[in-house]
């Protein structure tokens, strides 16, 4: 047994070069340009090597201090790093969107909880699409000027990377993260002692310490298990994003939600507002509720009510085997002793996870916990929060499935982290500098008809080339790792053609996102792609997930097929894709294809990120794309239609993918005028740009949030702490009072009075309904009418309309009149019934607490 001594080494320049540091060390850099250049100037083989992956600090702890004196001396360079240096330093503190809305918003603190965060390649902390998104918040929170901070893990081990063998099996790599090599520092006290807060754990106590990651203005917080102090079992909980068993979930979801909010506490940090982001924080409110039974001595049903009206769950999951469901016995052995200290039963608690409270059968699901401390819910796309109502609709089974209260605010991206140089300088040129601080602004972007088509194209050219380049050099060097001979290793010089029409597909080959359609009728694709007169080729890039084998032979089978000569040169797999890869990709392709099953991409987001480069989408009308195909800006495969015959779904839709690219897609990009321009794809590239960039931005979307969710929750959390949380207690005692007495709530009767047997389109209905309300008051119910036509078979009326029935008369002891009347919009039959909400101060709480009563 050898004994050690630590230390840590971090790059030391010489005091002028001090900025780099400062850029270095905030990811603001990695959506500027002009910074990123900076670094790549400096030595752009090492910047691009494995061991710097454009990570700016290891670039800077690689120089030499002969290396750091020439850089001090070189005037270019320094006036560079000045230019760089000055708009970092402006835009931490120039005003911002969210500054100018209202002063009295000053109090909000949004603390937003993901387990991933996709930020940079630098920072491997994510594995997909929800990653991403969580990372583009961040950076648009950081634009607008959004108080909010992130809480999340910071994994030993970041999510594999990929590897595939001559017969294209993917192999798994787990690279250890050097946290002291990435852009972030320790959360220290006072004293300059590591802010170590912990949990008790059933194996013993587990002490964590907090990394602090500048994203703008924006701090994100990593909470990590991996010190000395801790117990082996310990350490192994921020071991590996989505790694270990059920088990080993269980704790990380207790960290990121438990631990999350006690980094938070330990740093002084109070937020107004907290934001789920799925269902992985799903016990971030149980100790928000602890600390508000602990500090402000109130008991847990005034304190459920005070979190509930000031968290917002956002759920990304339309496949129910992806929302994380444990077995009520494994959570009582980590959570028994801790819900106890909130007064509830073990009974109780596991009912909040479980959709239909009492049944024994059902597993403890955290989208459920989510959802049931959360006023406010949403899915990811219009398309998605229907698929969430109708998912979880059996929580609220008295509630119509169209007003079940999931809400829906649609994904974006962050533009500037995905579009490239090239048409950056040609949006600034044509259309100033405001698209950059608004980009939701529709007007900003209608000036992109007047970019030349020359110039966008010549930029689709040269990004193209880029990729085409970039794709070669990758293909030899996986070839080179996988001892391949000389003359395969000449192919990869000669894959690819600069002028063809380039199209992408990358995502994580989840079986549902088919990325092996376009290989179902093999006869069909290779006619297309033996055209010599209008070439066109294929990237495809994705990782399975480890366990996934039905996604790493759907990769085998891709492999197989492409090494047919046929394909080989028109159609290229590139391994290990990730965010850099991922730039790469929708920055040099014409055409993005997404094929998933329908409806089970929530969202989609790749898609989006080929728009701000000028590309095209062709897409299986699911998730964002059923909100932004327009057939003016690309294409939809198939109509919408969902199967029940999968093969037969395989076959309709593959289909449609060969027609479209042999009637239109080709047609329109190989249309070209005498000066070589395909004027209507050009025309098709402009129509997408100002029609979707506006609306597909993380800035859109996080106003959206903010306007929606954000300032609500926050006005409410703020109007229970000014009265010293006398409203919520308030509330709770008013919501006790209405359960204790609903069951004595009824409709008795009901009676459509009118002036003659039919009415006329405009004309209204006087409806009169006899409620009983045994201890209650008129003014604590809403009844209304609820009317419109009954479905086929006479059972139900599926998309009604409500009014509410206002006049009310004590017809004799608790039997009340409400009566009010309806308009009848058009003609047919109709039908109507009344039912009985209660009146909660707290509107958004309304369904959560009492059935409604129907007649
Ligand atoms: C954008 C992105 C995703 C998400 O793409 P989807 O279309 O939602 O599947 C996943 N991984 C990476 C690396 C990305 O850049």
């Amino acid at each position: 047994m050898t004994n050690y001594c630590y230390y840590t080494v971090v790059p030391k320049l010489p005091q002028t070069l001090q900025p780099l540091l400062e850029i270095a060390n905030n990811l603001w850099w990695t959506w500027q340009t002009d910074a990123i250049e900076l670094f790549y100037r400096i030595d752009q083989e090492r910047w691009n090597s494995p061991s710097v992956e454009h990570n700016p600090i290891r670039l800077l702890g690689s120089l030499e201090w002969s290396e750091l004196e020439v850089l001090a001396q070189d005037e270019g360079f320094m006036n560079h790093m000045h230019l760089v240096h000055r708009k970092f330093q402006e835009y931490m503190q120039q005003g911002t969107w969210y500054s100018r809305l209202s002063k009295d918003w000053e109090h909000f603190t949004i603390t937003y909880f993901s387990l991933e965060y996709g930020i940079h390649e630098s920072l491997p902390v994510y594995s997909g699409g929800l990653g991403i998104l969580a990372g583009d918040h961040l950076k648009s929170a950081s634009e607008l000027g959004i108080p909010l901070v992130g809480v999340g893990l910071l994994y030993r081990h970041g999510y594999f990377r990929q590897s595939l063998n001559a017969d294209g099996w993917q192999h798994e790599r787990y690279p250890e993260n050097d946290f002291h090599n990435m852009p972030m520092e320790l959360v220290r006290d006072a004293s300059g002692e590591p802010v170590k807060p912990y949990i008790d754990y059933p194996f013993g106590r587990v002490h964590f310490q907090i990394w602090r990651v500048a994203v703008g203005r924006i701090s994100l917080y990593l909470l990590d298990t991996s010190l000395e102090e801790n117990s082996e079992k310990a350490k192994q909980i921020t071991k590996q994003l989505y790694g270990g068993d059920e088990e080993m979930r269980l704790q990380q979801e207790i960290l990121l939600g438990i631990g999350g909010m006690r980094a938070l506490k330990s740093m002084d940090i109070n937020p107004t507002v907290c934001h789920m982001n799925e269902g992985h924080s799903g016990f971030m409110p149980l100790e928000r509720i602890r600390y508000l039974m602990h500090e402000r001595s109130l008991n847990f049903d005034t304190a459920f009510e005070v979190v509930y009206a000031s968290n917002v769950f956002t759920t990304h999951t339309p496949v129910p085997a992806g929302n994380d469901r444990f077995a009520p016995e494994l959570v009582l052995k980590y959570l028994g002793h801790y819900i106890h200290e909130l007064g509830i039963d073990n009974q109780t608690f596991i009912d909040f996870g479980r959709e239909v409270p009492g049944n024994k059968s059902e597993l403890f699901c955290m989208t459920v916990i989510a959802i049931r401390f959360a006023g406010f819910k949403n899915g990811v796309s219009k398309l998605h929060g229907s698929v969430a109502r109708h998912m979880w609709r059996n929580i609220w089974p008295s509630v119509p499935e169209q007003e079940t209260p999931i809400d829906h605010v649609t994904n974006g991206v962050h533009l500037l982290s995905w579009l490239s140089r090239d048409v950056k300088d040609l949006l600034e040129r044509y259309l100033g500098e405001r698209w950059v601080d608004d980009p939701d602004d529709t007007e900003v972007w209608e000036k992109v008809r007047t970019i030349p088509d020359p110039e966008l194209w010549h930029a689709r050219e040269a990004l193209r080339r880029r990729l085409v380049t970039f794709v070669r050099k990758r293909l030899r060097e996986s070839l080179q790792r996988r001892g391949a001979t000389k003359s395969e290793m000449a192919i990869a010089d000669e894959v690819l053609d600069p002028k063809a029409l380039t199209i992408g597909f990358a995502r994580r080959f989840a079986t549902y996102k088919r990325g092996d359609l376009l290989f179902h009728d093999l006869d069909r694709l290779r006619n297309i792609l033996s055209d010599e007169s209008r070439p066109v080729q294929f990237i495809f890039a994705g990782k399975a997930h480890p366990r996934d084998e039905g996604g790493k032979h759907i990769i085998k089978e891709i492999i197989h097929t492409l090494h047919l000569p046929e394909f080989r040169h028109k159609i290229v797999f590139l391994e290990d894709y990730d965010i850099s890869l991922g730039r790469k990709m929708v920055q040099g392709v014409d055409l993005w294809l997404n094929n998933p099953r329908r409806p089970l991409e929530a969202c989609g987001t790749s898609g989006m990120k080929v728009t701000p480069n000028a590309g095209l989408n062709m897409s299986i009308l699911d998730g964002w794309w059923v909100e932004g195909y327009d057939p003016e800006c690309g294409w939809s495969i198939g109509g919408g239609e969902t199967y029940d015959d999968l093969d037969f779904q395989d076959e309709v839709e593959s289909n449609s993918i060969y027609s479209l690219l042999e009637n239109e897609i080709l047609p329109a990009f190989y249309d070209r005028s005498t000066d070589g321009i395909p004027r209507r794809w050009m025309q098709m590239v402009k129509e997408a740009m100002t029609n979707l960039l506006p609306v597909f931005n993380t800035n859109n979307m996080v106003e959206n949030y903010t306007t929606k969710f954000y300032l609500n929750a926050s006005i409410n959390w703020n109007q229970f702490e000014f009265s010293d949380f006398s409203h919520a207690r308030k509330v709770a005692s008013w919501n006790r009072k209405i359960q204790d007495h609903w069951h004595q709530v009824s409709v008795r009767q009901v009676q459509v009075k009118t002036d003659s047997e039919e009415l006329g389109v405009g004309e209204m209905a006087h409806v009169e309904a006899e409620v009983l309300l045994d201890g209650l008051e008129p003014q604590d119910v809403i009844v209304e009418v609820y009317y419109g036509k009954m479905d086929h078979a006479d059972r139900y009326i599926p998309n009604g309309f409500t009014e509410r029935l206002n006049n009310v008369e004590l017809i004799d002891g608790c039997l009340y009149r409400f009566s009010g009347d309806i308009v009848c919009h058009s003609s047919g039959r109709f039908a109507c019934t009344v039912r009985v909400i209660n009146n909660s101060p707290l509107d958004i709480r309304r369904l959560d607490i009492t059935p409604m009563i129907w007649w």
